[in-house]
């Protein structure tokens, strides 16, 4: 059999740093521990049952056995258009201001392809979700990191990036709730980004994968309730998190009409939109009671209590995070955040993500999902005290 050579283009992407702790975790399964796994993303509860409810029913309606419209269904763009208005008062019009995804990730990677060419310079947080790396890749364009650091809440200082790198930058990714940090963001750092952006050719990529989960009774804002940011960008938003959806791949993009029409642009080459009946469920999440959203983001919020007092009371130095199902722990000194991942593993059989693999100034973290039992992160509380390495 011939072995054909993958193209240049797939040959320059980023090395997948975490498919190597899914290994070690399945090497230590197999070996017969009982692995507590907290480091991965994938959201644990299933999708409230008037959601699948929804699919069983539209799955049998042979309208949606067809090609769906190319764009996508007009009501789920309303649908999309009427969260938006209840939940953050944001006004958008459901035929140029709303692009549907097939899930957070294929707009993020689509975007870099829609409004740079090869050698183009994009802005990305340090440390940040990998996959925004992939789309720099497939669009050969030049990658330059915000550091987010502790010290300014893990938010980038846009006084501290050279003057000829704004000028030249055409995109920049911002995310908050974040992952990894699990920072949140304010209305006045959001002003100061539109600001930034009126001033240079910035287009601003908002990913709000964690909209709905913000703790201590601070609802995360929405970048499009920044004055005047529906000129300078754009906000994609995902089902995933918010409604257990993760498997389903639905989302939406929202803002500035030249980026949706890209957008828009790009998906009319590559697919026919998402299945209708995952449209109509989706429509039918966005707007059925969000009770159960309510009661998602109390269930993470006990499970933080939970995982951070407990790792207080062992010792441990920790910040609790603001949102998102992540919470961001420095490791003790004389470890790298691989090294300390690879002990807890090896000695407590428990998974976090080593920091490094969101990228450079994530050395020093490790990043830990809330996204196991209660009585499960206590177990991890208790295995990590019997290390005794907090003493
Ligand atoms: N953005 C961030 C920061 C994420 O953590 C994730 C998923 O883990 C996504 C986007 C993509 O989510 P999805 O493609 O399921 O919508």
């Amino acid at each position: 059999m011939k072995t054909f050579q993958q193209s240049n283009l797939l040959n320059s992407l980023p090395k997948q740093f975490f498919a190597s702790l899914v290994k070690k975790v399945s090497l230590s399964v197999a070996n017969g521990h009982d692995v507590i796994n907290l480091g991965q993303g994938n959201p644990d509860q299933p999708t409230p049952e008037h959601i699948v409810k929804k699919l069983q029913e539209a799955a049998a309606n042979p309208i949606n056995h067809k090609y769906s419209p190319f764009q996508g269904y007009k009501y789920f763009k309303q649908a999309a258009v009427d969260f938006y208005e209840r939940e953050y008062g944001v006004s958008l019009d459901p035929d140029t201001e709303v692009a549907v995804l097939f899930g957070g990730k294929a707009g993020l990677v689509e975007i870099p392809q829609c409004l740079l060419n090869p050698g183009d310079t994009i802005l990305v947080p340090d440390p940040g979700y990998p996959d925004y790396w992939s789309g720099v890749s497939l669009a050969q364009a030049n990658m330059v990191t915000m550091p987010l650091l502790e010290e300014n809440g893990f938010l980038p200082v846009y006084e501290t990036i050279e003057p000829e790198i704004l000028e030249k930058a055409k995109l920049m990714f911002l995310n908050y709730p974040n992952n990894p940090t699990g920072a949140t963001a304010s209305l006045e750092f959001f002003e100061k980004t539109v600001e930034l952006a009126k001033n240079t050719n910035i287009c601003v990529v908002h990913d709000f994968a964690y909209g709905a989960i913000g703790f201590d009774g601070q609802k995360p804002i929405s970048f499009l309730q920044t004055e005047g940011a529906k000129d300078i960008g754009i906000e994609i938003y995902t089902l995933s998190k918010t409604y257990n959806m993760a498997g389903w791949r639905v989302g939406f993009a929202v803002g500035n009409r030249s980026v949706i029409s890209a957008i828009e642009l790009l998906q009319d080459h590559l697919y026919v939109s998402i299945f209708g009946g995952i449209q109509e469920a989706a429509a039918v999440a966005l707007n059925a009671s969000q009770q159960c959203v309510e009661e998602l983001n109390a269930l993470y919020e006990s499970r933080r209590n939970v995982l951070i007092e407990g790792l207080k009371s062992i010792g441990w130095d920790v910040r609790a995070p603001k949102g998102s199902f992540f919470a961001w722990l420095k490791v003790p000194e004389g470890y790298t955040s691989e090294e300390f991942a690879d002990f807890l593993l090896e000695k407590a059989h428990i998974a976090v993500a080593p920091g490094v693999g969101f990228g450079h100034y994530g050395e020093g973290y490790v990043r830990v999902g809330l996204l196991t039992s209660e009585g499960r992160m206590q177990e991890a509380v208790e295995r990590i005290k019997s290390l005794e390495i907090f003493k």
